[in-house]
């Protein structure tokens, strides 16, 4: 059983503004395999080999069916506990900003709505050369190309490319109003990311932590609960009154 402090209790029943930073981990428990996990085809090639705009212009079919690939596994998979607890808060919440580096979708598909994608987003695309976004494209092997003539990639933030300027800026508003602050299955090293709840403890925040097992972030952290998010969630919303 999780310990949930008084103190936490009291901030989220008073309804105090709260933003919640995720990562890779809250996904484990749904069986998204990490770019670390075993990928079988894909286990020769590093991630950072294949997420970057070089790779994709030197061979754009290899890229995009990897992608396919991951986007196969991500639409066999549901969004768990961990997901459902945060969507249900952000409906009992007047102030809640979700702030993910995931790119799986399955913040949306628990029903968030207010989500601030770091990363992007695997199902969206976009074309290379106008920047036209296409959602949900067939399957294909081959790289599908807009009417402009350009090629299609997935609209993801690729190693070596800057984050969305508006989604960052809003996630580091969200941080400096919050009162409370959750930084949940991510390892706190990926910048910018891993500065927002750094920043959110500076300006006051109630800085509380949930991961598998402690992290850089973890010595700053007002409360630190080692556990799944799957777990550790569902208990959160339950003791404070959020279902
Ligand atoms: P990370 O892999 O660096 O860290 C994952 C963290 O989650 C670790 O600290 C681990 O201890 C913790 N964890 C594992 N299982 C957990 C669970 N059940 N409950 C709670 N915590 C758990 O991931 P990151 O910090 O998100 O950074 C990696 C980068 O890789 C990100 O940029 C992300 O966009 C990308 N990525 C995304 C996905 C996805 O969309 N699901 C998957 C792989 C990688
Ligand atoms: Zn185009």
């Amino acid at each position: 059983m999780y310990e949930i402090s008084e103190k936490l209790r009291e901030l989220l029943a008073a309804d105090l503004p709260v933003a919640v930073l995720t990562g890779a981990g809250v996904s484990a428990e749904s069986g998204v395999p990490t770019f670390r996990g075993d990928e079988g085809l894909w286990k020769q090639f590093q991630p950072e080999e294949l997420a970057n705009v070089d790779a994709f212009l030197a061979n754009p079919e290899l890229v995009w069916n990897w992608y396919q690939y991951r986007r196969n596994i991500i639409s066999q998979v549901e969004p768990n506990q961990g997901h459902f607890s945060l969507a249900k808060m952000e409906k009992r919440l007047s102030s809640f900003t979700l702030i993910t580096q995931n790119v799986d979708d399955l913040h949306r598909r628990a029903g968030s709505r207010n989500i601030l994608e770091l990363h992007g987003n695997i199902v969206r695309n976009k074309c290379i050369k106008c920047g036209r976004q296409y959602e949900n494209l067939p399957e294909s092997e081959e790289v599908p190309q807009c009417e402009c003539g350009g090629l299609i990639r997935p609209d993801v933030v690729w190693f070596g490319e800057m984050l969305p300027q508006d989604i960052i800026q809003k996630a580091f508003l969200a941080a400096e109003k919050a009162s409370v602050f959750f930084s949940i299955g991510t390892s706190a090293l990926v910048q910018p990311a891993a500065s927002l709840p750094v920043m959110a403890k500076n300006r006051g925040a109630y800085l509380v932590e949930i991961n598998v097992e402690p992290t850089v972030l973890s010595s700053h952290a007002d409360e630190f609960l080692q556990g799944k998010s799957g777990e550790v969630l569902p208990v959160i919303i339950r003791e404070c009154g959020l279902e």
